[in-house]
C-alpha cells in the first residue's frame, strides 16, 4: 500500500510538472519567436535578396527579425545566405559554435540548402552537412515573399518547441557525423 501511494504521489508530481513546463515552454517560445536577433552569413548574390527583405518594402521587422548582430554571441539565427565553399565551412562551422543555445539555422537559396548548380569539388554541396538546419528556403536567389515565408516556418517550429540541445543531433545525424569529419 505504501508502494501504491508513493507511487501515486510521484505520478501527481510528473504530471504537475509537465503541466507548469508545458505552460514556460510556450511562454519562452512565444517571446523567442517575435525576438529573433540575426546573424547574416551572407557570401553571395542571395545577399542582395537579403537586403530586400530587410527595407521597407518587405519589412521584416513586422516579424520581429530586424536586427542583424554581427557577433554570433549576441545571434540566435544563423541565416546562411549564398554560396559556401569548402574552405568556409570550417569558420562556419566554428560560427555556429559561438552561438549560444538556443540557436536556429536558416538555409537562404538553393546554394546553401544543396550547392545549388556548383556541383563541384570547392563547394559544399548543403550546409546541413556540417551544421543542423532548421529551415530551407528555395529559389535562386529566394524571393523576398520565400523569406518570409520560411521565416513564418521557423516561428511556428520556435513557438512549439521544447527545447532540448541533445534533439539537435539526433535529428540530423548527418550533420554528427559531418562534424567529426571537420573537427
Ligand atoms: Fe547566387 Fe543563386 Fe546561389 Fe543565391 S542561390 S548565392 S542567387 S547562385
Amino acid at each position: 500500500a505504501d508502494a501504491d501511494l508513493a507511487n501515486i504521489v510521484t505520478t501527481r508530481r510528473d504530471e504537475s510538472m509537465g503541466w507548469l513546463q508545458s505552460i514556460v515552454s510556450k511562454g519562452l517560445g512565444w517571446a523567442r519567436k517575435y525576438s529573433l536577433f540575426t546573424y547574416p552569413y551572407a557570401t553571395a548574390c542571395c545577399g542582395m535578396e537579403y537586403m530586400s527583405v530587410a527595407a521597407s518594402r518587405h519589412d521584416i521587422s513586422r516579424f520581429g527579425a530586424e536586427f542583424p548582430r554581427f557577433s554570433p554571441r549576441q545571434a540566435d539565427l544563423l541565416m546562411v545566405v549564398g554560396t559556401i565553399n569548402l574552405k568556409q565551412a570550417p569558420i562556419l562551422k566554428r560560427v555556429y559554435e559561438q552561438m549560444a543555445e538556443p540557436k536556429w539555422v536558416v538555409a537562404f537559396g538553393v546554394c546553401a540548402s544543396s550547392g545549388g548548380f556548383y556541383d563541384n569539388y570547392a563547394v559544399l554541396q548543403g550546409i546541413d552537412r556540417i551544421i543542423p538546419v532548421d529551415v530551407y528556403i528555395p529559389g535562386c536567389p529566394p524571393r523576398p515573399e520565400q523569406v518570409l515565408d520560411g521565416l513564418m516556418l521557423l516561428q511556428d517550429k520556435i513557438g512549439n518547441q521544447v527545447h532540448r540541445i541533445a534533439d539537435r543531433e539526433e535529428a540530423n545525424p548527418t550533420a554528427a557525423r559531418h562534424n567529426l569529419l571537420l573537427s
